[in-house]
């Protein structure tokens, strides 16, 4: 079968942590700063950074509606700014995708505390890899995902209860940065929603690369 092909927003923020990650884990990674990048993709990661600048310059680059067409059908991932950009309340206007039932506050945890690593029990993970340890989740200036309502669900909180990982069927969310460690579970899980959904576009037999398999 063909290996997959994960695009990687790249118009701000840490898309190439995630392009390596991503590489590592024998996919194929194409940059996408246009709507023509989103052809053919299996799915998409918007990486961290700042997301009022990343909602802009998507205006700018025709992106939102393409992207939000996108998000309708296959696999996409937001990391922080990237998550802000998927929900659907951010409390403020800003351009935003709102695919996400979710309403999200930024800069949840204040100036001193704007960044810090934690430990996080996330046991969905254990779907993909049967490694138990928890997962050291780094925050930086970071969301918090304030109120998840149905279809979206929670996948991982903090000791406090905080809600910072989230998925909505095939749309997932972190307030953190997974693409910043040398731990690729979570990248394994958003492939693994990525493999499910490729074959439900694909059923088996119908295979549009024509070269069998
Ligand atoms: N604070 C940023 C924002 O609100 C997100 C930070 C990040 O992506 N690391 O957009």
């Amino acid at each position: 079968m063909k290996p997959l092909t994960i695009g990687v927003l790249a118009l701000q923020g840490d898309f190439i942590e995630h392009e390596a990650m991503l590489r590592n884990l024998g996919v194929d990674v194409r940059q996408v700063r246009l709507p023509k990048h989103l052809e053919g993709l299996d799915g998409l990661i918007i990486p961290g950074g700042e997301s009022t600048t990343m909602g802009r310059l998507a205006v700018d680059f025709g992106l939102i509606e393409p992207l939000r067409a996108f998000g309708q059908e296959k696999p996409i991932w937001g990391t922080c700014a990237g998550a802000i950009f998927l929900a659907r309340d951010v409390g403020r206007e800003q351009p935003i995708l709102g695919l996400m039932n979710m309403r999200v506050v930024r800069n949840a945890f204040g100036r001193q505390v704007d960044s810090f690593e934690i430990d996080l029990e996330v046991p969905a993970l254990q779907a993909v890899d049967p490694d138990p340890r928890p997962f050291h989740a780094v925050f930086i200036r970071a969301p918090l995902f304030a109120e998840v309502f149905p279809p979206a669900r929670v996948l991982a909180t903090l000791p406090d209860g905080g809600i910072v990982a989230v998925q909505q069927g095939h749309l997932l969310a972190t307030a953190f940065h997974p693409e910043l460690t040398d731990d690729p579970r979570f990248h394994k899980y958003f492939l693994s929603l990525v493999e499910e959904v490729r074959a439900r576009l694909q059923p088996l037999g119908d295979d549009v690369s024509g070269n069998g398999r």
